[in-house]
């Protein structure tokens, strides 16, 4: 085959973009970081080119787009009219429709349930009085949560039934919320499935997660789960995958519920933090998949070389890094991140548990 000469364009600056890039160069890919703070940050430092510009700037944009072949979105909030922009000139990953549906809340529950899967029960909330409507039909505890822009337990209130709930929905501080019934579940897993521009698919094994404060901690891989919960979680990533027309990766987080159910929890339409572990684990990483499906590549093995535990470094986990360093067989990944907040991501661990 032809060496890929493909450039590709990332929006967004974190951690997810400077893994892609990594990847990315490891294939001989050229990439460009289009980001408000793109120099200096963790993507835009490792990437052939970097833009620093508002995501409505529409003549950085425009040269953004001459400049690589392919766009993709390191985070699914870029706004959907920057995609539906730059989509005139250049193909672009994960797509407008998968953008769309992912960025809320309650879009991509009601399409879970349009597709046949499982969620838990839950309602638009608009005000104080369909909260109180909501919290009536529920009886029983829930989380309410902002239907876009939420991520890593932001953006969330737990509520009793004996809850002041006029003061819940002031705390929340938005007019397009979810109530979610609380899922007293068994285990959290995750699926993701990689899918090309002409419809091909490879599954990754599943992630078994543990959250702390809403912050992903832990992912156990290969998931000590039945073989039936991962066909299960498999189909309906793909399921989503296909309706959507999504090209590049779909993340598909669960619950397990106690009597042995999948309820759909909601979906990341691009490489997830629960599948960190693929760098080392998988003939073919999270971000190189995606690098090849960007590329017009064909997919790469998905096989796992063993269970696999990755744990989250956070700003508060730091001081212990010099022990983290001196442990032998530990694959360290640090982001370049300079401040080390309370609850930022800066970094992570995979580390080989089963041969
Ligand atoms: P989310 O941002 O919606 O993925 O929520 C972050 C984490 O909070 C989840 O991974 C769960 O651990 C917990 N959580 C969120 N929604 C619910 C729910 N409806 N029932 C029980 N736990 C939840």
């Amino acid at each position: 085959m032809d060496m890929p000469h493909t450039t590709i364009g990332i929006l967004g600056s974190g951690q997810l973009g400077r893994m892609l890039v990594i990847a990315a160069a490891q294939l001989g890919i050229k990439t460009h970081i289009f980001a408000p703070d793109a120099n200096s940050s963790p993507a835009g430092e490792m990437a052939t080119n970097a833009t620093t510009a508002a995501y409505d700037d529409y003549a950085a944009l425009d040269q953004f787009a001459a400049s690589v072949d392919v766009i993709t979105s390191e985070f699914e909030n870029v706004p959907s009219e920057t995609m539906a922009h730059l989509a005139q000139f250049r193909p672009v990953s994960p797509g407008t429709t998968a953008l769309h549906i992912a960025q809320h809340r309650v879009r991509e529950k009601n399409f879970a349930r349009e597709h046949g899967i499982l969620t838990p029960d839950f309602w638009h909330v608009r005000d104080a009085a369909s909260l109180h409507q909501a919290m009536a039909e529920l009886q029983g505890r829930g989380v309410l949560k902002t239907c876009q822009l939420g991520y890593d337990g932001k953006g969330q209130i737990w509520i009793d039934p004996s809850d002041d709930l006029d003061a819940s929905f002031a705390a929340l501080g938005s007019d397009d919320a979810i109530l979610e019934a609380a899922v007293d579940f068994a285990a959290e897993a995750s699926f993701l499935v990689a899918r090309t521009a002409d419809g091909r698919i490879a599954h990754f094994p599943a992630s078994l997660n543990t959250h702390k404060n809403g912050i992903l901690a832990r992912s156990v891989a290969p998931a000590p789960i039945s073989e039936n919960l991962v066909t299960s979680g498999q189909e309906a990533g793909q399921r989503l995958a296909e309706a959507m027309a999504l090209v590049g990766v779909l993340a598909l987080e669960t619950f397990v519920t106690t009597d042995g159910k999948l309820l759909f929890n909601e979906i990341a339409p691009r490489p997830h933090n629960s599948f960190h572990w693929t760098i080392e684990g998988c003939a073919t990483s999270q971000f190189t998949q995606l690098a090849r499906c960007l590329a017009g590549m064909a997919l790469g093995s998905t096989h796992s070389y063993g269970q696999w535990q990755m744990d989250n470094l956070l700003g508060e986990d730091m001081p212990g890094l010099e022990q983290l360093v001196a442990e032998p067989g530990l694959h360290l990944h640090l982001y370049g991140k300079a401040s080390a907040k309370t609850g930022r991501k800066m970094g992570h661990t995979n580390r080989l548990i089963t041969a």
